[in-house]
């Protein structure tokens, strides 16, 4: 789909994968003029294609391109193309319980502009690829490692929206992490360095008793779809959640920590090491709360539970 700066986008259309056409003064390549999302398409036992609420992710894209001087498809527009490239793709779907089809669209300054400015055209393109878990553990725990140094986010920046820079801004400090042997890093606030905000690309949760505990959404952290939907599942189980300012301090005598997302789903973490000392959860084993969590949002992706928050989007 394309459209000119202050226009609607027009009906898009289906095209065979493969390289696209940009000018090298193209807004993204030259600003980062660029939003991407990611949603999963899940098969149903029954043959069925699920989606999990494909709106949210459609009206994170608007909330977005408004922070990023871009036009965007509307919340129909988003879900029927993703309707219409998860059917002409649908023998990329792995069967039930085996995986899932993960969904990128992307929104994009694609017209050529030389002095910065936002761009004089757009592009909105969905493509897809058959994925299984995120990280190699799967539901075993991840290490992650607190970032002291590198911010992904700062106060007033960009954080909050799911635009290409930030994770241009991620990949220095997760490939150090991951040379060293953790799975990912854990960030802190940029003004304090006291604060947990995320990791690279999935929210953090840490579980105390009866209590779950998450950063609150405040413009440096991305406001995840899995994030929100924990929150109702949790709640939904009789947990107390809080969102709130969480010192890093509390890692120390947290029960279990967890992170979230869309590629994640729910990762139990076994360690977190900051400034050299390495804390461990649930015996390095997978905790309670995080299995738990994990059980009941993944059988609801899946359809293996009724969807009482009528959060899925069945295809056929
Ligand atoms: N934080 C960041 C930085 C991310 O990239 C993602 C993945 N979209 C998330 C959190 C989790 O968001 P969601 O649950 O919507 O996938």
């Amino acid at each position: 789909m394309k459209c000119s700066q202050g226009e609607n986008f027009s009906k898009g259309e289906l095209q065979r994968f493969g390289n696209i056409e940009l000018s090298p003064s193209a807004g993204i390549l030259n600003y980062g003029q660029g939003l991407f999302e990611g949603l999963k398409a899940y098969r149903k036992h029954d043959g069925n294609i699920l989606l999990f609420r494909p709106e949210e992710n459609a009206m994170r894209l608007k909330m977005g391109a408004e922070r990023m001087c871009m036009p965007s498809p509307s919340v129909e527009q988003f879900v029927e193309a993703v309707k219409a490239t998860v059917l002409a793709n649908e023998r990329w779907i792995p069967p039930s319980g085996k995986g899932s089809l993960y969904i990128r669209p992307l929104l994009m300054g694609s017209g050529a502009v030389l002095g910065l400015a936002p761009a004089p055209e757009y592009t909105f393109l969905i493509y897809v690829s058959p994925v299984g878990n995120y990280f190699k553990e799967g539901l075993a725990p991840i290490n992650l490692v607190v970032e002291t140094e590198m911010h992904r986010a700062t106060p007033g920046g960009t954080g909050g929206v799911k635009t290409v820079g930030n994770y241009a801004a991620v990949l220095k400090a997760q490939s150090a992490a991951k040379a060293k042997g953790y799975s990912d890093v854990l960030y802190l606030d940029s003004v304090q360095k006291r604060y947990l905000e995320e990791v690279s690309s999935c929210n953090v949760f840490i579980v105390k008793g009866n209590l779950i505990v998450t950063p609150a959404i405040k413009g440096t952290i991305l406001p995840g779809i899995t994030r929100k939907s924990i929150i109702d599942v949790a709640l939904s189980q009789g947990f107390e959640v809080e969102e709130r300012l969480v010192s890093v301090d509390e890692l120390l005598d947290a029960d279990e920590v967890f992170c979230t997302g869309t590629a994640v789903v729910v990762s139990p973490v076994g360690s977190i090491t900051r400034q050299g000392k390495r804390v461990t959860y649930g015996n390095n084993g997978v905790g309670l709360v995080s299995q738990q969590l994990y059980s009941a949002l993944t059988s609801l992706q899946m359809g293996l539970t009724e969807d009482r928050m009528g959060w899925i989007v069945e295809l056929k």
